[in-house]
């Protein structure tokens, strides 16, 4: 059977798709390639969001197009995800190379196209379609690669979006809220802890919207509610996140949850976007500064500890000095543990594309560095507050940066990096913090206390 490399681009959501893939096609008998140079099948899952994106995949597809058609002319090159789904046929009219575009409702057909494709019986496939049912299709896991446990597992709860914020291409790549039932999920959830997975990320574009349509609000509990405390229900399991929500869906429902579900980590990624009214306005966010302080308020008081972190854009068009300067004074009254900063890039088709005092790219640069200063200075002080403190981690597996010692995750999203052994992975640890560096804490091996 052929082998296939995926290179994903973007998000938390274009890895689940592409490992979801990656699982299907190894349960019909391929291998996955560790590299583009010894794969019969290189997909490339691409992003939309910004601009440059979309002109990395590009151009890395021409680059794989140039280097390896010529020496292995039989390699089959597809796209998929967003840039797919925006594109369509364009990208084979652009790149003539290219055998397979597959839409963001399509994942699930790649076996069969890439079947087709070397059977003969098609050449060039171009899927964007919309499919009814498609959203329970991302269900497939790769577990356990190179014989070592995974500890931690994102499951896709719903696809799409409808809440059309002025600069974001995803509605119109990812579809309309499309979400998966409480039964399907809960049934993926304990496959997962059956196999060993310890902590679960609930995973939508706008995962506060879930089930909107279809699950009606029970005592005072909206449908997102409702799914977290079927997870919780799972007694094996540890810890649960979610990501993205919306600060619109924020209720008090979700607030009192982390008050009563100890499972539900004290973490959470609220995309705030900016400090300003008239810019939230704009971007059609549908809140305000101060309902968003007032979210954050309710979870501070809920929980203490709660680490959290946001996204931002900086030179959204007609983004004033003023503006700006109240994105500042937010980000300093919060105190985020944790932010992403994107400088705004239009968006074809997208309305605020089309909007007048468009910023030139000195004044983004600008204030994306300034940002980012002040939020490295607060991260830098939150982060420094945790040494000489124990805490408890989830051991998730060799730090990335330095495979020679282990990492581990608080349950306020954290990450500490310790001398263990492979024999603490998946395990609770309690670890006390000596250092802080960049967004890491470091634990003392010396003092570890194994919670089991
Ligand atoms: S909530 Fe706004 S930013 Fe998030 S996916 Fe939907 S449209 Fe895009």
């Amino acid at each position: 059977m052929p082998s296939v490399y995926i290179k994903t681009y973007g998000c938390q959501m274009n890895e689940r798709d592409s490992e979801a893939v990656a699982a299907q096609l190894v349960a019909k008998g391929y291998s996955l390639a560790r590299g583009e140079s010894d794969a019969d099948v290189i997909l490339l899952n691409t992003c939309s969001v910004r601009d440059l994106a979309e002109q990395k995949a590009l151009a890395k597809m021409e680059n794989v197009a140039a280097e390896v058609r010529r020496s292995r002319p039989n390699v089959v090159l597809g796209f998929m995800g967003c840039m797919a789904q925006s594109r369509g046929r364009e990208l084979i009219d652009k790149l003539p190379d290219v055998d397979l575009v597959l839409g963001t409702q399509k994942f699930h057909r790649a076996a069969d196209y890439l079947d087709d494709i070397f059977a003969g019986r098609r050449n060039k496939i171009v899927d964007t379609e919309a499919e009814t049912g498609s959203e329970g299709a991302i269900r497939e896991h790769l577990l356990n690669g190179n014989g070592q446990k995974s500890v931690t597992a994102f499951v896709s709860i719903m696809q799409g979006c409808n809440q059309y914020c002025t600069f974001c291409i995803v509605p119109y790549t990812r579809g309309e809220e499309r979400s998966r039932s409480i039964t399907d999920i809960v049934t993926e959830c304990r496959e997962l802890v059956a196999r060993g997975v310890r902590e679960i990320t609930l995973l939508g574009q706008i995962v506060t919207s879930y089930g909107r349509r279809e699950i009606p609000i029970r005592d005072g509990k909206s449908p997102f509610v409702q799914l977290i405390e079927a997870v919780h229900e799972i007694d094996a399991l540890e810890r649960i996140r979610f990501t993205s929500p919306h600060p619109k869906g924020y209720g008090d429902d979700l607030a009192d949850a982390y008050a009563r579900l100890p499972r539900l980590v004290e973490s959470a990624h609220i995309p705030v976007q900016s400090g300003s009214d008239r810019m939230l306005k704009l971007m059609h966010r549908g809140y305000t500064r101060e309902r968003y302080l007032g979210i954050i308020r309710k979870l501070r008081e809920v929980r203490p500890a709660m680490g959290i972190s946001t996204d931002f854009i900086v030179g959204f068009p007609g983004e004033t000095e003023e503006d700006f300067e109240q994105t500042l004074s937010l980000a300093r009254e919060i105190q985020f543990d944790q932010a992403y900063i994107f400088k705004y890039s239009p968006r074809r088709d997208t309305p605020a594309a089309a909007m007048p005092d468009q910023l030139p790219q000195e004044i983004k640069e600008e204030r994306n560095q300034r940002l980012l200063n002040v939020i490295n200075e607060i991260a830098a002080s939150r982060y420094q507050k945790f040494v000489g403190r124990q805490t408890q981690i989830l051991v998730e597996g060799p730090s990335r940066k330095n495979p020679a010692r282990m990492m581990g995750r608080t349950r306020c999203n954290r990450i500490v990096v310790f001398d263990g052994a492979e024999r603490h992975r998946g395990q609770l640890m309690d670890v006390a913090i000596t250092r802080a560096g960049s967004f890491t804490l470091y634990g003392d091996p010396a003092i570890l206390n194994l919670s089991e």
